[in-house]
């Protein structure tokens, strides 16, 4: 740290994200991106807008927030869009957490505090089960901007829309968020439940189920008067924070279910196949509904377990936290990947490796 830099800057927690590839070819199980690439249609639609590159993004990115809005049955004033969700996440808290701050379980996505620390305001960690699972009602009346990951994030579990209703009945003069990252793999969203409830914002992106992580592209559903808030503050930001190529490229996803449907199926057979393949080697698993698996195996450290399939190309995610230190995140990727995980695992816990 300089000198220069400020008190305010001083006590921001930068995010850690997982090991990129350096040099080597890895199998990368780590940042729980989709082994596919995106259809043609996608990057046809980028090469093309890449020609215009001239001309400003637009600002309001109605084509694109209209494609949303059609693909989610709601109006498009319901719909504000990102640079990735992260910049989506960070817009609900420069624009909801005030100084009663933010709600959030103790075991859930760690940039929620991250993003806390960035706008300097008090964030509670609200304790899930000892099984990882999440006790909504612990998230009852809390009058704080309330943060929840569904399917939840490194545990892969995930709580029912009924519950989700029930936390948003009973902070009524609070914002809840439900951040639907990985909800495509768990088959159901909160989204309708936006038109009954106007204190409720989901938040979507393409990083996981569009195959375009690093397109950066992310958004949020909720009543009007939210969205319109929000793009208060994104005016306020950046008012082309999502360029004219990841645009495009989101219009063009969000009409190629037929590509994308048949790859999320074998995602979750990959992930049914890599949870009844652990718990046969003596892991113990969540039950996750995500793109990754969060387990552990009481023999053996999860360090060394870290290094030796690194050892062997395959980067996964080690986490750190009181809670979460000695478990691993695994991202459910081809069904091929999975079975050269397992094949490996397998050599090492059985001392071969
Ligand atoms: N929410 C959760 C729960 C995540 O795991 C991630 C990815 N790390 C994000 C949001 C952010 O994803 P992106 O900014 O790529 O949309």
């Amino acid at each position: 740290m300089s000198e220069f830099l400020s008190g305010r800057a001083r006590a921001i927690k930068p995010y850690t994200p997982g090991e990129q590839n350096r040099g080597r070819s890895f199998i990368r199980l780590n940042t729980n991106e989709s082994p596919f690439p995106p259809p043609n249609s996608v990057t046809d639609a980028i090469a093309e807008t890449s020609a215009r590159l001239n001309v400003y993004s637009d600002p309001e990115a109605r084509e694109l927030r209209r494609a949303i809005a059609d693909y989610h049955g709601v109006a498009p004033d319901c719909v504000t869009v990102g640079n990735g969700s992260d910049e989506t996440l960070a817009f609900i808290v420069a624009s909801f957490a005030g100084e009663r701050g933010i709600a959030a379980a103790d075991v859930t996505y760690s940039f929620y505090k991250t993003t806390a620390s960035f706008f300097g305001v008090p964030y509670e960690e609200v304790r899930v089960r000892d099984d990882f699972s999440l006790d909504a009602e612990k998230f009852h009346a809390l009058d704080k901007l309330v943060m929840l990951a569904n399917p939840n994030a490194p545990t892969g579990l995930s709580v029912s829309n009924e519950a989700i209703s029930r936390v948003a009945e009973t902070n009524p003069d609070s914002v809840v968020v439900v951040d639907e990252a990985y909800a495509d793999f768990a088959g159901f969203t909160a989204v309708p439940l936006t038109a009954r409830h106007g204190n409720l914002i989901v938040v979507r992106t393409f990083s996981k189920s569009r195959f375009l992580a690093g397109a950066r592209l992310g958004y949020s559903v909720s009543c009007p008067e939210l969205a319109a808030d929000l793009e208060r503050v994104r005016f306020a930001w950046n008012p082309y924070n999502v360029n004219a190529m990841t645009q495009a490229a989101g219009i063009a996803a969000l009409s190629e279910d037929a590509y994308y449907r048949p790859r999320w199926r074998e995602i979750a057979n990959s992930r049914g196949y890599t949870k009844r393949e652990l718990r046969r080697l003596g892991f113990f698993v969540t039950d996750s509904d995500a793109n990754f698996v969060f387990c552990r195996r009481d023999e053996t450290p999860s360090a060394a377990l870290y290094a030796k399939l690194r050892e062997a190309g395959i980067l996964v995610r080690l986490l750190p936290g009181e809670r979460t230190g000695g478990f691993l995140r695994i991202t459910i990727g081809a069904q091929g990947e999975a079975e050269t995980l397992i094949g490996i695992l397998e050599k090492i816990c059985g001392g071969g490796l």
